[in-house]
């Protein structure tokens, strides 16, 4: 069987995560390659409606993505994963974990570039003081000090920052 693999996409709300974690499903779909995608928003309302967004909770809500991405690609499917997972020692606890291998994507956008877009409309509750524990603005955010990949979305079209992933994949299968 072949190996699995993990693909945790980390970054700023707007950055491009799930952007890319669709795209990158995409080309794996046409190349026949099994993958699951577990993205931060639907995970949410799933496995992890329970969970707020203190530390303890974004943690936690972490640890579960990653524990069900191990299953996953114990199993030979590749498993993407889009979360803010704001903390580094949560993400380097899943890369430990990970039994099989562990791609960090460092979706890197500036906070001006991420509000600009703001594609849910959060950032503009945020300044309203609608929302609080808001990551990048009064909420942490850790980036990744040496991610296997780095896509910086301002400067990259989506089909670069897709091409990027699919040559680091490509190299490992
Ligand atoms: P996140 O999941 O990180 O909150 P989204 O993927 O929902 O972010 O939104 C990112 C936005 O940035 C989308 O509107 C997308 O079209 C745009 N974008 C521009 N360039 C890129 C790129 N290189 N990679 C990903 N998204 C990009």
């Amino acid at each position: 069987m072949k190996q699995g693999y993990t693909v945790w996409f980390t970054g700023l709300s707007g950055a491009g995560k799930t952007t890319l974690n669709y795209a990158v499903g995409a080309r794996l779909t046409q190349k026949g390659i099994p993958f699951e995608s577990l993205d931060g928003d639907e995970v949410r309302t799933n496995l992890c409606w329970d969970l707020g967004f203190t530390r303890t909770d974004r943690n936690e809500n972490i640890r579960r993505i990653g524990y069900v991405a191990g299953l996953l690609s114990k199993h030979g499917v590749i498993a993407l994963v889009s979360a803010i997972s704001p903390y580094r020692t949560a993400r380097e606890l899943i890369r430990r974990a990970s039994k099989t291998s562990f791609i960090e994507v460092f979706v890197n956008a500036p906070l001006a570039v991420c509000e600009q877009r703001d594609v849910k409309g959060l950032y503009a509750k945020v300044r309203r003081g609608e929302l609080s524990a808001f990551t990048g603005i009064c909420d942490p955010y850790e980036p990744p000090e040496n991610p296997e990949i780095e896509c910086c979305t301002d400067r990259e079209t989506i089909d670069e920052s897709v091409d990027k992933i699919m040559q680091y994949l490509e190299r490992q299968l």
